[in-house]
């Protein structure tokens, strides 16, 4: 079964085109790394799964069902709003800049979603955000604010508050380029736990070692495209379009 899956999606804005016909799967378990130049259009494909922006064209599938299919920037087909927001809690998303709610508690943080989207019981819910605490390592700051914690604890929080809503895929947009270089082993190693554990997730990064250790697969995108993919040994190490040889020759 594919987790995720994109059939010749397009995102426009007014005349530019961003991505031009993306079609990719990602199946149960699989990390999935994206990696690419800025501006590529890594962001906006994250966001259009996340339903944070809609897709021009193409067909959007969560767990083989269908999320979105659209054509000239309109619905082809009325999806269930209940079933819509089904599908939408079932990707969790951690941002660069983290996004916490700085007015709220980390418990607050962790627990707020659940108990306005889910509506779930708050003892159960507590209990739950309690764990994923303790999972992040940071137990001991439940009752601390976001402006509190260094950039690398405030991105282990995010990461719990996604994982809350019991997803089923963990999209991430350069989790640590916000962190200072000593913070981003923290989060990357919650991350790799994550994997560790069997989540499927979908990653873009610029964490090349990261990438070659945790990836099953690696995807290069530029100018809206998928412009090679394969396993971290294939694509970092002997990657065969020359943009991506550019591209790595560049960051690394
Ligand atoms: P990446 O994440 O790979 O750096 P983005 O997806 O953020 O790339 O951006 C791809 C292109 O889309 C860029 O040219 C950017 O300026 C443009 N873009 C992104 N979001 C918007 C928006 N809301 N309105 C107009 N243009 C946008
Ligand atoms: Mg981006």
């Amino acid at each position: 079964m594919s987790m995720v899956k994109l059939v010749n999606v397009k995102k426009s804005f007014g005349s530019l085109e961003v991505l031009k016909g993306i079609d990719f799967e990602v199946a149960s378990g699989e990390v999935v790394c994206i990696i690419g130049p800025s501006g590529s259009g890594k962001s906006t494909m994250l966001r259009c799964l996340n339903r944070l922006e809609r897709i021009t064209e193409g067909e959007i599938y969560i767990e083989d069902e269908l999320m979105e299919k659209r054509k000239n920037g309109k619905d082809l087909e009325k999806i269930d709003p209940e079933k819509l927001q089904n599908l939408c809690c079932d990707l969790g998303m951690v941002f660069q800049n983290f996004n916490l709610f700085p007015h709220l508690s980390v418990l607050d943080n962790i627990t707020i979603a659940p108990r306005i989207v889910r509506k779930a019981d708050s003892a159960e819910t507590q209990k739950r955000a309690l764990e994923l605490l303790d999972m992040v390592g940071l137990a001991d700051k439940r009752d601390e604010y976001p402006v509190r914690l260094s950039g690398g604890q405030q991105q282990r929080v995010a990461i719990a508050r996604a994982l809350a809503m019991n997803p089923k895929i963990m999209l991430f947009d350069e989790p640590t380029s916000a962190l200072d270089p000593e913070l981003v082993g923290e989060v990357l190693s919650t991350m790799q736990e994550l994997a560790n554990d069997g989540m499927t997730m979908l990653i873009v990064t610029h964490e090349i070692g990261f990438a070659r250790e945790v990836a099953d697969r690696v995807i290069f995108m530029d100018e809206g495209v998928i412009c090679e993919q394969g396993t971290p040994q294939e694509v970092i190490l002997n990657p065969q379009e020359e943009r991506t040889q550019s591209f790595l020759n560049k960051i690394l």
